[in-house]
């Protein structure tokens, strides 16, 4: 049996000869009938190998070390089914920080494929404070048909399951993140309303799979859907070109043509590879890539965990014939938040767009603490106010794991008697834009539209008074064509406070127009004087090889300014 949750309610629903869940690389492909005999099959092996040991799973944390796969997939589910709490882990993590992820967890069981096996024995060998049982899944061979009927049973207690994220990490330590069944199935469902997967939707699936972009976006939802998901893993661009291009190709032979790719879950800097490594493929690949990600075919791509610079959207926009990139906004602690639409009128340069369903959302003014009453989104000099992101409702997580400190730092009690307000540390503006939010992407999406300006701790610098955002300031040196990447930091300055700076990675023919030496600080500031306020303009400029991302193309802004500024 599994229980009655609409996650297992909807595998029952599909067609059982319908795809589920494809390996490109192998082609190995698996339907949702032989999903659900094997997660029935892996439930009922983890429950048996634990009550042998320790007893209960309901609400223990199962740890899971897996690569992209259909594995990983049945062993998610099977955690779910056993009403315990799914903390899928790292691979690519050193084991130190893996050893942390374990340790703070205090995790039942660690979980682990043959590929991983030795690293799941290495993490062991630290002696963690609560010894999970290690458990080598064997290898999860293409179950029976699976047609056959599984029943549904009704808990008897509210379920205590759900999954443990860590955060990136971006400005501290990872945080555990318990995000309960209820919240994701909340998180899910609000997806499924914006985004409107489908069961002919075929997924490209190129992310990690230990955060919430990768997991609920790119697995649970789409599953919820009965869409089918393609890993492809590792990443590799020309692998990722060859596989869109496979069912344009002109000379392509029918049988082993796979389908076209309908939806992309991605990061800005998977794009921005993406079109890097574009020009080296042959002219019939190019020909057929372009056609696969023209807006007919791919019918939904989507931007978020890092902000999306606007040269990359257009850039995009033009190599497949009008597509137009998706951008939302959303966090470990509350799954996605704030989404742009369908309609491409409802996708605008800088926006990350309206609340999503099950998702309420409000500002509050980063200086008074007051909450910026809707309507009034500009200041007496008709500035946009900027106030942070504050979020409830059904998708907001539970509490940060072993951290009540944190817990109680983050939330805010409510003054309406509603549920509490976690806060977001991420402060955005609000306007209502012209030709969007008509209604054609769904009533939720309407009204003033969000623009993030950044995180308050790292990405808002107040300098002689002055509040400036480094996103905005990245955004203006990234459509100069010198610039290819950019990350804009604070640092200390005696006469104002603080001061703006820039760190750059230029484009190899940047060239001084005036000198013809290589490009510095003087032309950034020539260049920007037209396009911000001269506060804005960073006073000192960096040179690097490249900006050093985590796997979700993020920036760790306080280590890089330590390694650069010294
Ligand atoms: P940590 O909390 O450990 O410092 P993190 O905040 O980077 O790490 P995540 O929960 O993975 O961990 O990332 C959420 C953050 O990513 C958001 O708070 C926001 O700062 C950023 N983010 C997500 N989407 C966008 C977007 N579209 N534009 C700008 N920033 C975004
Ligand atoms: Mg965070």
């Amino acid at each position: 049996t599994l229980p009655n949750i609409p996650l297992f309610r909807a595998l029952q629903s599909y067609d059982p000869a319908s795809l589920a869940i494809i390996h490109s690389v192998t082609t190995r492909s698996f339907t949702y009938g032989n999903l659900i005999a094997d997660v029935v099959r892996a439930k009922e092996d983890l429950q048996r190998k634990v009550a042998k040991s320790e007893g209960q799973l309901a609400g223990e944390r199962v740890a899971l070390l897996a690569e992209n796969s259909y594995d990983y997939v049945v062993t998610l589910l099977a955690i779910f089914a056993n009403d315990a709490v799914a903390l899928p882990l790292s691979p690519s993590f050193p084991t130190g920080e893996l050893q942390y992820i374990l340790d703070n967890s205090q995790a039942k069981v660690l979980l682990s494929t043959e590929k991983y096996a030795q690293k799941a024995q290495e993490i062991l060998q630290a002696g963690l404070e609560r010894e999970p049982l290690l458990d080598i899944r064997p290898k999860i061979t293409k179950g029976a048909t699976g047609s056959e009927a599984v029943q549904l049973e009704d808990l008897k207690q509210p379920s205590s399951g759900g999954m443990m994220l860590y955060t990136s990490g971006t400005t501290n330590r990872p945080k555990g993140v318990l995000i309960p069944d209820s919240a994701l199935a909340a998180q899910a469902s609000s997806l499924l309303e914006a985004w409107k997967y489908a069961p002919q939707d075929r997924l490209l699936h190129l992310l990690p799979l230990h955060h919430i972009h990768g997991v609920v976006n790119a697995i649970v939802t789409p599953i919820l859907a009965g869409s089918s998901i393609e890993f492809l893993y590792p990443f590799n661009a020309d692998q990722v070109w060859k596989r869109f291009a496979a069912p344009f190709l002109p000379s392509k032979n029918t049988d082993a043509t796979p389908p076209k790719i309908t939806f992309l879950n991605a990061v800005p800097t998977i794009y921005s590879r993406l079109m890097s490594s574009f020009p080296n493929l042959s002219p019939e690949i190019q020909n057929a890539a372009k056609q696969a990600i023209s807006p007919e075919n791919l019918r939904l791509n989507i931007s978020g965990s890092a902000a999306l610079p606007t040269p990359t959207k257009t850039a995009w926009q033009q190599l497949s014939n009008g597509n137009v990139l998706l951008e939302r906004f959303g966090m470990t602690e509350v799954g996605m938040a704030i989404s742009c639409g369908l309609d491409f009128a409802d996708r605008v340069d800088g926006s990350v767009g309206w609340p999503l369903p099950n998702v309420e959302v409000r500002l509050v003014d980063t200086e008074t603490g007051a909450v910026i009453p809707p309507g009034e989104d500009t200041d007496s000099a008709g500035r946009a106010r900027e106030g942070e992101i504050q979020i409830r409702g059904p998708t907001v997580f539970h509490k940060y794991w072993a951290n009540e400190k944190a817990t109680r730092e983050e939330f805010v009690a409510s003054d309406d008697g509603g549920s509490r307000w976690f806060r977001t540390g991420d402060v955005a503006t609000r306007h209502p834009v012209e030709g969007a939010g008509k209604g054609t992407s769904g009533a939720w999406a309407k009204g003033p539209m969000y623009f993030i300006r950044g995180r308050k701790s790292v990405d808002i610098i107040k300098t002689g008074g002055e509040k400036v955002s480094a996103l905005e300031v990245e955004r203006e040196m990234l459509s100069l064509p010198q610039i290819t990447e950019a990350a804009v930091v604070a640092l200390p300055s005696e006469k104002w406070g603080q001061k703006v700076a820039a760190m750059v990675v230029l484009h190899p023919d940047a060239k001084s127009s005036r000198t013809g030496r290589a490009w510095g600080p003087m032309d950034l500031r020539r260049a920007l004087r037209d396009r911000l306020a001269s506060y804005k303009i960073p006073q000192e400029m960096k040179v690097l090889e490249a900006i050093p991302r985590n796997a979700m193309g993020k920036v760790n802004k306080k280590a890089l300014i330590k390694e650069v500024f010294g």
